[in-house]
């Protein structure tokens, strides 16, 4: 017989913010993505992202455990909360500022235009400095190599201490990433080709805020690098922020990770499906129903499944038609 190589390893991972139950609009993320892992031959994880703690609801990481597994949706290893994390999000930052890429930022919300960061607390290479770190012909510090595996280095740079000294100390600052100019471009595996120039749209943008939490840039980024994920599947709300996140993980020396982006559900009225929108709570008394409805959303006919353990099998077939490996 044959001797079959071994599958290229996959490592997908669902992040729901545990700002409430899971909802229609989360469903639809969760399943695609767990289909593809399944489809890859891949591994599973799941991720509480309860970073912006004001905006937890306590049990509602609870909740949503006991609603995947009422669905079927069977993790591959113990969750993570990204509030358990903190030491490797403060050492990720402190690798950013030594390599001179992140500023404080004192501008208030109301100070500053719609659209772009307008660069405003942004440091100005000064003339009379030896040009430390190198610039390129446009004045970008080249970003150093930065070793992948920083939460294991106990030999961290100690943040750069000038660039805190720089900032007033009447206001709190915020932190802001320096971004790289250009267009960044990245092949979505569902919406095919896509490009943004984070600096001329986005400009630098928040990693830690003001108020000292984690931006969800920065984390996201962290602990996709560091829990090994090489897929990512996900709503389409979250398609803007790819360019920014592979910034950043490039800066951190960590890689890219492979992108879908789902299409979003919308209620009648056109708004995307969220938490914000009032989005209908799960019937977990009827789990194939939601699972097909799911699936729907996803733009695929409904399966002539009539119990869960019928949809799974021929959910997989279809969608190893549409995205597994050739
Ligand atoms: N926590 C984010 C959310 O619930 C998802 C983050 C991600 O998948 O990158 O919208
Ligand atoms: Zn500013």
């Amino acid at each position: 017989m044959p001797i079959l190589p071994d599958p290229e390893p996959y490592v997908g991972r669902f992040a729901p913010s545990p700002s409430g139950p899971l909802h229609a609009g989360s469903l639809v993320a969760a399943l695609a993505s767990f289909l593809d892992a399944r489809v890859h031959q891949g591994r599973w994880l799941l991720r509480i992202e309860d970073i912006d703690e004001p905006r937890t609801v306590p049990g509602a990481d609870r909740t949503i455990l006991h609603q995947l597994r009422t669905l079927g949706l069977h993790w591959d290893e113990e969750p993570v909360w990204q509030t358990r994390r903190h030491a490797l999000y403060e050492q990720a930052f402190a690798r950013l500022q030594a390599a001179g890429r992140v500023y404080g930022c004192t501008c208030t919300r109301r100070e500053l235009p719609p659209g772009p960061y307008p660069g405003t607390c942004r440091p100005r290479p000064n003339p009379q400095a030896p040009q430390t770190p190198p610039h390129d012909h446009i004045g970008f510090p080249l970003a150093r190599s930065i070793a992948p595996d920083f939460a294991h280095d106990e030999t961290l740079a100690p943040p750069d201490a000038t660039a805190s000294q720089r900032q007033p100390a009447a206001r709190p600052s915020s932190w802001r990433f320096l971004v790289e100019p250009g267009i960044e471009t990245f092949q979505d595996r569902w919406l095919g080709e896509q490009s943004q120039d984070v600096a001329g749209e986005v400009g630098d943008f928040i990693i830690r805020r003001a108020d000292g939490l984690w931006a969800y840039q920065l984390v996201v980024v962290v602990d996709d690098g560091l829990q090994g994920i090489t897929d990512i599947v996900r709503g389409a709300d979250l398609l803007d922020s790819t360019a920014r996140q592979r910034q950043l993980a490039r800066a951190l020396g960590l890689p890219c990770p492979r992108v879908l982006h789902t299409p979003l559900i919308r209620d009648r009225d056109g708004r995307k499906l969220s938490k914000q929108n009032h989005a209908p709570a799960l019937n977990l008394g009827q789990p194939l129903e939601c699972l097909q409805q799911a699936w729907a959303a996803l733009g695929f006919d409904r399966l002539p499944a009539t119990a869960l353990a019928a949809f799974w099998p021929q959910a997989m077939a279809q969608w190893r038609q549409r995205f597994g490996r050739n």
